[in-house]
C-alpha cells in the first residue's frame, strides 16, 4: 500500500491519517532540499545513523507514517558517496531506461520516491529477518539471498576520461599530490543497491551478527536497534506485556508440552529432554505453574513416564 492508494475498505479515520501523512511528505521533504549539502556520508556513526535509517523505514507503516519516505531518502544519502554523480535506474515501475539522481527524489520525482518505498519494503524486511534468524525463517533463505545478491551486484562505475581534474588544477605541488585524480561516475541499478551493498559488506567480510534484533513477541517482527547488544527483546512495552498475558503463557507452555507428547519414538523424546538441562528445567515449571490444571499434570505425567524420569 502507498500513500496515494486509499482503499474503500481502509476506515475513515486511516484514510484522514493518510491524508494527512501525504502532506506531511511535502514539507519533510523541503527540509531534506534544505540540509541537501550536509546529507553527503561522513564519518563517525555513519553505520549507526544507517541501520537507524534502515530499521525506521522497513518498520514504518507507509500508508500512514510521512517520515518513513525523508527517512529512506536520508539512508540513500548516507550511502552514495556523490550524490551528483550517481544514477539511479528506475526499472520497478515499468518505466525501463528511466534514471534519476537522489536530489530529484525530494523535489520533481516525490512520487517516484513513495512508489518505490514500498516497493522494496517488503523483501528488505525478509532479507534483514532472515540474517537475523536463519534458523527460524529457512522458507526465506533463497529470496532473501537472491535480493542481497542481485541488488549488492547492482553497481556499474566508470571514469570520465574527457574530465581531467589534474589539467583544471592548473599549477600544483606534485609531491603533495592532487586532490581529485579523476572523475567517477556511478550507476546503481535500482535504490537497493547501495543499501545491499552495505549490507552485504557488514556480513561478507568479516561475517558478524547484525546490531539488529526481531521483537520476541510472536508474529510481530518489528525490527530493533537495541543501544546494547542483548539488552532489549521486545519492540514495545505494548508487546512485552501481551507476551507476558496470562493466557498466552498457557498457551507457550501447552504447545511446548504438545510438542514433546507427539515426539513418536520414546529414544528421541529421552534426549531431547535429558540431554537439554533447559528443557528439564522447563518441564519442572510448568509442572509447578500448573499443578492444578488437568490438561497440564496429565501431559506432563504422560512424558515422564514414557521417559522414565
Ligand atoms: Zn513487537
Amino acid at each position: 500500500m502507498t500513500l496515494q492508494q486509499s482503499q474503500p475498505q481502509v476506515d475513515e479515520t486511516k484514510r484522514r491519517k493518510a491524508e494527512a501523512a501525504l502532506r506531511q511528505v511535502e514539507s519533510l521533504m523541503q527540509e531534506i532540499r534544505r540540509r541537501e549539502e550536509s546529507l553527503h556520508p561522513s564519518g563517525p556513526g555513519q553505520e549507526h545513523r544507517v541501520w537507524t535509517g534502515i530499521v525506521r523505514y522497513v518498520n514504518a507503516d507507509l500508508s500512514i507514517d510521512a517520515k518513513a519516505y525523508p527517512n529512506l531518502l536520508t539512508v540513500l544519502y548516507e550511502l552514495t558517496p556523490g550524490p551528483e554523480l550517481t544514477e539511479f535506474r528506475l526499472s520497478e515501475l515499468g518505466k525501463n531506461d528511466d534514471f534519476f539522481y537522489l536530489s530529484e527524489l525530494s523535489g520533481a520525482r516525490k512520487r517516484d520516491l513513495i512508489s518505490l518505498a514500498s516497493h522494496y519494503q517488503k523483501a528488505l524486511k525478509n532479507l534483514l529477518l532472515w540474517l537475523c534468524q536463519p534458523k527460524s525463517h529457512p522458507e526465506i533463505r533463497l529470496e532473501a539471498l537472491k535480493f542481497l545478491e542481485v541488488n549488492a551486484h547492482g553497481e556499474d562505475w566508470r571514469i570520465d576520461y574527457n574530465e581531467d581534474p589534474i589539467a583544471s588544477l592548473g599549477d600544483f605541488d606534485e609531491d603533495k599530490g592532487p586532490f581529485l585524480y579523476f572523475v567517477k561516475e556511478v550507476r546503481f541499478a535500482s535504490i537497493m543497491t547501495p543499501v545491499c551493498k552495505f549490507i552485504f559488506k557488514y556480513v561478507d567480510d568479516p561475517p558478524k551478527r547484525l546490531p539488529i534484533r526481531i521483537c520476541k513477541r510472536l508474529g510481530c517482527d518489528k525490527l530493533m536497534l537495541p543501544e546494547r547488544i542483548g539488552r532489549k527483546e521486545y519492540c514495545s512495552p505494548k508487546c512485552c506485556a501481551l507476551d507476558h498475558r496470562p493466557a498466552h503463557k498457557e498457551n507457550k507452555d501447552y504447545m511446548w508440552l504438545y510438542r514433546l507428547s507427539k515426539i513418536k519414538s520414546g529414544g528421541t523424546l529421552r534426549r531431547r529432554l535429558k540431554g537439554d538441562p533447559d528443557a528439564m528445567k522447563r518441564l519442572r515449571q510448568i509442572e509447578t505453574r500448573w499443578k492444578d490444571e488437568p490438561k497440564f499434570t496429565e501431559k506432563t505425567k504422560e512424558i515422564r513416564a514414557r521417559v522414565r524420569i
